[in-house]
């Protein structure tokens, strides 16, 4: 379909193949077969069949990979229980022991595990590299490299990775490329349209958008997606039919709901940076990214992703001011995630708790008085009078 606003809402309406306007919720672990024994054969060995047993595939979910694969530009998708089972699944189609991946040295917490405590212990060897360094990416490679994975803007301090260098790096060298979209979302950035083969989101953040599913997507050409789609078969990672409904109508509303949130949130970073009594705002769209121009190269939209760092005297004060900072706010919810409606704010520290040694936290640039804000569609007057008046009260003195 041309125009994304309108896939949202009509791309794959094929699978429904009821009359109800609103596809209906396949509760269902099994349908009936034909009584054709080659059909049967079929159904039950056909990629992603929507309508044999509910591990190999559901009419819902199919509408929703129609959706994204659309969306992010590729042949294909597959819907997963969760985003880590979509990037674990993802990564699995891929490697094999004595293989080589090239990775960043800050993803998502669920990822870094995986790479570090998961596949370095089938024989799978991981560089983890710093991201906003072309060179460092290049210099990684080796003759066993099957993988470069990188997650743009990262989590949580939003670098960013130079998409096209990294697909034309990739290509180059026969390796192929993999993408976690999730902070940006498809509104905002479309990975494959620099050249990167595959893309996987958590869906539970902004293409749910509504706090209440997990899922995760991976978009690909046909016949990876085959592959991730064995692999998923016999890991039994496949998403739940109500949770595929609920992923299926959040959809209708990406594009508005992340448009709003772009607009909330560059105001709110602009606020916090005049404010000047953070120590330091990290925003994509601020014209203070590091990388700003970059940023603008391959960013449409800015996300609902901010950092701030507190002030302190010591990294002791700095914590003491960030928890001051989460329990004053009212409006902004102390909640792990992200991409929902509401805002919410997390101290990255904490949320990566003891699976981290303070070493890692620290290459990932995870600062004691660091917090996350995931920017929701509340109006931005009260976002922003929240904030002030929790500043107010850790700052009186400031004017
Ligand atoms: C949340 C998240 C994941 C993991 O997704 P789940 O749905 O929680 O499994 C992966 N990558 C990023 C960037 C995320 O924010």
């Amino acid at each position: 379909m041309s125009k994304l606003e309108t896939s949202l809402i009509h791309q794959g309406d094929h699978f429904n193949t009821t009359k109800s306007v609103v596809s209906p919720i396949y509760q269902t672990s099994t349908y009936f077969a034909d009584a054709d024994l080659s059909s049967y054969i079929h159904a039950a060995t056909a990629p992603k069949y929507p309508e044999f047993y509910h591990r190999h595939g559901n009419p819902t979910s199919s509408q929703v990979a129609a959706i994204l694969a659309d969306l992010e530009k590729t042949e294909d998708a597959l819907v997963l229980a969760t985003g880590m089972a979509a990037i674990s699944t993802a990564i699995l189609a891929i490697v094999q022991h004595g293989d080589h991946i090239v990775a960043q040295q800050s993803h998502y917490s669920g990822t870094a595990l995986f790479f570090k405590d998961f596949l370095s212990q089938y024989g799978i060897e991981i560089t983890y590299i710093n991201q906003t360094d072309n060179d460092a990416f290049k210099q990684a490679i080796r003759p066993n490299t099957k993988l470069i994975y990188v997650e743009t803007p990262s989590n949580p301090n939003l670098d960013i990775t130079d998409l096209t260098f990294v697909a034309q790096l990739g290509k180059q060298n026969g390796i192929l490329t993999m993408a976690d979209n999730t902070f940006a979302s498809p509104i905002n950035q479309t990975p494959c349209a620099f050249g990167i083969d595959i893309v996987v989101h958590s869906a539970t953040k902004y293409l749910g958008g509504h706090s209440d599913l997990t899922a995760g997507v991976v978009c690909g050409s046909r016949a990876y997606i085959e592959r991730v789609w064995q692999r998923s078969l016999v890991l039994g990672s496949s998403l739940s039919p109500f949770d595929s409904w609920l992923l299926l109508r959040g959809l209708k509303t990406l594009a508005l709901r992340v448009r709003q949130i772009n607009e909330n949130a560059l105001a709110l970073a602009q606020w916090l940076e005049k404010d000047g009594r953070i120590k330091k705002v990290t925003y994509a769209g601020l014209d203070t990214h590091p990388q700003k121009t970059l940023v603008r190269k391959q960013m449409r939209g800015f996300t609902g992703m901010l950092c701030i760092e507190m002030s302190g005297a010591d990294e002791k004060e700095a914590y003491s001011r960030a928890q001051q900072l989460l329990g004053h706010l009212q409006v902004f919810a102390n909640a792990a995630s992200l991409g929902g409606v509401e805002s919410l704010i997390v101290h990255p520290a904490s949320m990566w708790g003891s699976h981290h040694s303070e070493e890692q936290k620290k290459t990932a640039g995870i600062s004691k008085g660091l917090l996350r804000i995931s920017v929701g569609i509340e109006h931005i007057d009260d976002l922003i009078s929240d904030v002030k008046q929790a500043l107010d009260k850790i700052y009186p003195l400031s004017l």
